[in-house]
Order: structure tokens, then sequence, then C-alpha cells
């Protein structure tokens, strides 16, 4: 990465304000789910031994650029005390004199929480004077919200403009490990893409073609490819005014040697509901008014995993079939298990994509799963992130 990170700023004694993506589930007002925390850690734990007042914000939910009693950051802060094992002190705004007086009384390597940014409209507005009112107290702006650096807002943007900006551990890695595959992927490079965001994966697919060297395509996605083919899709999930789109990105990938894996077989269902009656059938028998729901026909399966076995490079985003229904999970989880065997770079984004690694058990064996849903489609994309591009270029 091209940009400044946590080693090129003298943190000790200096107001460090942080972002970081604690925008985490709540549950009857406790933190549900606390990775996103935990992602957090290895910087945290770093500015603390460094010396810096470190001063954490971010988003909650979406309050709608006011107050809100259920989305205050209190359980967020009462989470990351446990797991720092030390206090984190929590104030009730983000800007203001509360927010000054707060950071007056910190010694060197306290951590104080500020109020989610999204209490003010001109956190998603990026709004100059509200990011220099966040700005004010600091000396120092580290970005490790890796989550959520596809927003130009206030808090991942705006601040830049008035302190030095430098990467944080996680979104260092982030942006190193994503960047590792799509910069000089060791060949064969298999780029997998599924979901059902069709209109994003067709941005995806046409920034990968002249990288990679095999397209494997699932979900909605390949749905959309089928029925541009001239299958007949009953009721699947498809974009058909990105049919036209479809054919031109297959004569590009022919012309640039790309080959094209489409299922040949696939799970249908009449209904994407839990219990219904699934079949295998060929592609080019889709009943009408019944849905392709999963790839998991075995003559697909067969290619897919012995494509991604023989692989160098995979990266996935999107999963094949709706995973969440265990009828339609098993093209996305067998997949799943042939990357894990694989001893290819393997690296894995999109929030339904990390979930469904998760699912199949097989987080661990991945090189890279990506924190960030949006943050890691755009990054797909070749599209650049307002969060980084904003951070300090090396010298
Ligand atoms: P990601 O979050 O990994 O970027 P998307 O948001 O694009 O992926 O899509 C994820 C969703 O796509 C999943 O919830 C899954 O149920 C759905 N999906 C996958 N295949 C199909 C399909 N054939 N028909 C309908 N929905 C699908
Ligand atoms: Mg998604």
């Amino acid at each position: 990465m091209d940009k400044k990170t946590l080693k090129d700023f003298d943190f000790a004694g200096k107001n460090a304000l942080v972002r970081v993506d604690f925008n985490v589930p709540l549950k009857d007002g406790k933190v549900d789910d606390n990775t996103r925390i935990d992602s957090a850690l290895d910087t945290i734990d770093y500015l603390i031994r460094e010396e810096a007042r470190v001063i954490l914000m971010s988003h909650l939910g979406r309050p709608g650029g006011s107050p809100s009693e259920e989305l205050r950051m209190d359980p967020v802060a009462e989470e990351l005390a446990e797991l720092l094992g030390r206090e984190v002190k929590k104030v009730d705004d983000c800007i203001g004199p509360e927010v000054e007086q707060a950071v007056e009384s910190m010694e060197d390597g306290d951590v104080l929480l500020l109020e989610n940014t999204r209490f003010y409209p001109g956190e998603k507005e990026n709004d100059p004077e509200f990011a220099r009112k966040l700005a004010a107290p600091a000396d120092v702006f580290v970005n490790d919200a890796f989550g959520a650096a596809h927003r130009a807002h206030a808090s991942t943007a705006g601040v830049a403009e008035y302190l030095p900006a430098v990467a944080g551990f996680l979104m260092q890695r982030e942006i190193n490990s994503l960047g590792e595959a799509m910069e000089n992927p060791e060949s064969p490079y298999a780029a997998i893409i599924g979901g059902a965001k069709i209109s994003d994966k067709m941005s995806v697919i046409k920034n990968l073609l002249d990288k990679c060297d095999q397209l494997l395509l699932g979900g909605g996605i390949a749905n959309t490819f089928l029925l541009a083919q001239g299958f007949e899709v009953g009721d699947s999930l498809v974009e058909e005014d990105r049919t036209e789109l479809a054919q031109e990105i297959l004569s590009e990938a022919k012309s640039m040697g790309v080959e094209v894996l489409l299922p040949e077989d696939v799970v249908i269902a009449e209904e994407c509901e839990e219990g219904v009656e699934s079949r295998v059938v060929d592609r080019s028998e889709v009943p009408a008014g019944w849905q392709i729901l999963d790839i998991g026909g075995p003559r697909t399966l067969e290619k897919y995993t012995e494509t991604i076995k023989n692989a160098r490079t995979v990266t996935w985003n999107g999963p094949l079939g709706v995973f969440e229904i265990d009828a339609f999970a098993e093209g996305t989880m067998q997949v799943a298990r042939a990357l894990a065997e694989s001893e290819a770079y393997k690296v894995v984004g999109g929030g339904e994509s990390a979930a469904a690694i998760r699912k199949a058990g097989v987080e661990e064996k991945m090189s890279h799963v990506s924190t960030g849903g949006g943050a890691s489609l755009t990054f797909f994309e070749g599209e650049p992130l307002p969060g980084v591009e904003i951070l300090d270029d090396l010298e």
C-alpha cells in the first residue's frame, strides 16, 4: 500500500482520532456479535502501547441524522472495555464542549469512545464544518474502518482535510490482502462470482476479466448469463436488462482467453423457502414457474471444484446459491470446502460470502476473509475507496 500507516507517525502524547467500524448488531441493549470490535483491537492496543490518547469514533445503525436512544454507543464501550481489559470512557456527543473536556482530562494510553457519528446529518453529507469539529480535539487521524471505507463521510474522509491521516492495521491488512490477489495474481487465477446484486457483480466481472484465467459464475449473476445464452430460467432471480451486457462480457472473455464456467445442472424449486421440494435438472430443463436456487448439480460441482483445486489464486465474491436454506446451500458449501483444500492464495469478500465461509466452517483455511461487505465489493469493482484515497501518501 502506498499510504502512510501507524508506523509512520510518532503517537506518544498525541490525541489520535481513530475511525473504527463498530457498526455491530445489538440485542436487548447489548452487543450481539463483537467480531468488528475484535478486529480493531490490534490498532487500539498498539496506540495504547505507543502512549497515544485514543479517541475512537464510529457510526452505529441508521439513526438518520439525529440522536436515537437505541443507537447510542454505550453497549459498544462496555464490550470494548471487556475485550481490552481496561477502562473505556464514553461521551454522549461526538463534537463540542463535552468532547473537548473529556479529551482534556485524558492521560497518555487512555481510551475514549465518542457518540454515534450519524447523530449528525453532517456525517453522511460529509459537511466540512462538521468534519472540522470532529477533527478539532485531535492531532492525527487513523482510519481503521475498512468496512466504511467505500463511503466519503465526515468521519471516514472529511476529517483528513484537517489532520495528518494514516491507515490502521486492519485497513492495511485488508488493502494488502485484497490487493495481493488483484495486482499480481499467480496463475491460474480463478475468480468466483455469485450473489444477488447483479449489476454490481457485472462491474466486478468487467474489472476482473483482464486479470483472471477462469470465471466461475453462480447465483443470480449466473442466471442472468444463462438467460443471455438463450436458456429458459423460469422465475429465477435475473436482471433482464443486463443480458446484453452479459453477452458482451462473454465475447470479451472469449477474445481474452478467459474461460467462463456456467452451471450445467442446477438445483431448482418452485419457492425459495425452507422445506419445499427441490430437484436437480439440466440447465435446459427449468420448467416455467420454477427458480434456479443453487448451482449444486453434480456435473457443475465437479467442474467448479476441480478448477478451484488447480488454481494458484482464487477470489470469491457472492454465494453460488441461497446458502441460507440448506436445500440450496450445497453448491456454496462444496465450493467452500474445495477452496479450503486448495493451496491457492484465496481471498473472500462480500457480506454474505463471508457468512457462507463461516457456515462452511472454513474461515481459518482462507488467506483472507474481508471484514467489509460493501467496501470489498467496491475494491473488486476496481473503484477507489474514499476512506483510503484521503490517507497521506508515503513519501
Ligand atoms: P455478497 O454479500 O457476498 O456480496 P450479495 O449481497 O450479492 O453477496 O448476494 C447474497 C445473496 O444472494 C445471498 O443472500 C443469497 O441467498 C442470494 N442468492 C444466491 N444465489 C441466488 C439465487 N440463485 N437466487 C436468489 N438468490 C440468490
Ligand atoms: Mg450482500
